[in-house]
């Protein structure tokens, strides 16, 4: 639109002010506007463009005032409505924060009258014009603070909703489609770094007949608390407790030894077992509350998905089942005693050692 103008100008200010219209046009308001096009598109500047926006917007309003009283004598009929078409602009679309804006309008609404004032615009007219950009100013405000309300109230209820979509609504634990999402950056992660991950699903034992005796609220309490006590034995960021699904729970342990992570999985069942939740239908000797472990121990290799060392943890929470429950089964992947020497897509086949740590 200003190129516009600009080519206006052209037809319609007198020769000898021409050059200088012109000048003022492209230099005060086409420029800015066209940096801060620019500057739009630098990711890098996005945290500082609402403070390179309210520049060139200040610039272009006060462009906009030099134009009009430059010709207020010169006979080109240029008036305040390019002042009021700025301050439109500064408030609807500059990309400036709510403060940013008011600012710049605000300092726009005052220096146009002092400058028309100044070259001497007949009073009354002055307090009509003064006025109209007055109340342009005050328009632009409550609309832009109408806009910025919204903005802000649907950003933060899209971030609950986030929220709530990645969160287990039962235990507060992260769920299985957060889970999903973060594995595979903790995979590349451990990857690049050559650094090993425990896998480990962990299944309630006798879950349904201890909702049919005590009743779902009851087994509902129960999966809170044993997510507590699994929540609280992730260490670092990159560790991961959540709820799989039903009663089972998966947790990742990042960069520890195997010796750590059994140890770990043995508080685990302590931890559960100090609960001392009874469990009169579990076939596990005591008629306590208990769960079973599988684990699978690796380093992550190129061209071998999570969901593969998933399957090898759920193998060995089946085996843990089956040879009795209330145990951890461990499978490791070969090598496993120092990380692979380069990555390689076509891995030996994996050597599994399978062995049960009953306590
Ligand atoms: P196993 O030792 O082989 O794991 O036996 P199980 O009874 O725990 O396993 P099964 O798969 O037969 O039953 C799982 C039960 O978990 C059935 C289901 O009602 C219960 N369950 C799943 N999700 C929830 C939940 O959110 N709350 C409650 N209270 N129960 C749940
Ligand atoms: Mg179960
Ligand atoms: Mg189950």
């Amino acid at each position: 639109m200003l190129f516009g103008y600009t080519v206006l100008d052209l037809f319609v200010a007198p020769k000898p002010i021409m050059a200088e219209v012109v000048a003022l046009r492209l230099s005060l308001m086409v420029m800015p506007l066209l940096l801060l096009l620019a500057a739009s598109y630098r990711q890098q500047w996005r945290s500082i463009l609402h403070h390179i926006a309210g520049a060139a917007c200040l610039c272009a309003a006060l462009g906009a005032v030099t134009l009009v009283v430059r010709s207020r004598y010169q006979g080109l009929p240029l008036d305040y409505e390019g002042v009021l078409l700025v301050l439109m602009y500064m408030y609807g679309c500059g990309a400036m924060r709510l403060r940013t804006a008011i600012v710049c309008g605000t300092t726009t609404t005052i220096v146009y009258p002092l400058a028309e004032a100044w070259v001497g615009l007949p009073q009354d007219i002055l307090v009509v014009r003064t006025m109209f950009i007055v109340t342009t100013n005050i328009i632009g405000i409550i609309t832009a603070w109408v806009l910025d309300q919204e903005g802000r109230g649907n950003f933060l209820m899209a971030r609950q909703l986030r929220g709530m979509a990645q969160r287990d609504y039962l235990t507060g634990l992260p769920n299985r489609r957060a889970f999903a999402e973060r594995i595979d950056a903790v995979w590349q992660q451990a990857r690049g770094e050559q650094r090993p991950l425990g896998i480990a699903l962990m299944d309630v034992d006798w879950f349904k007949a201890y909702n049919d005796r005590y009743g779902h609220p009851a087994g509902d309490r129960v999966l809170r608390a044993v997510g507590r006590v699994l929540g609280a034995h992730a260490r670092g960021p990159l560790d991961m407790v959540a709820r799989h699904g039903g009663e089972e729970f998966v947790c990742v342990w990042y960069d520890a030894t195997l010796a750590e992570v059994e140890t770990t999985l043995a508080a685990i069942h302590a931890d559960i077992a100090s609960l001392g939740i009874e469990h009169a239908g579990s076939h596990v000797p005591g008629n306590r509350l208990t769960i079973s472990i599988g684990l699978h121990y690796l380093y992550p290799q190129a061209g071998k998905p999570p969901t593969e060392a998933l399957l090898r943890a759920d193998q060995a929470l089946y085996e843990a089942k089956a040879s009795g429950r209330h145990t951890t089964v461990v499978t490791l992947a070969e090598p496993i005693s120092q990380p692979p020497e380069e990555p390689d897509d076509e891995m030996p086949p994996e050597a599994v050692v399978v062995r049960g740590a009953t306590d």
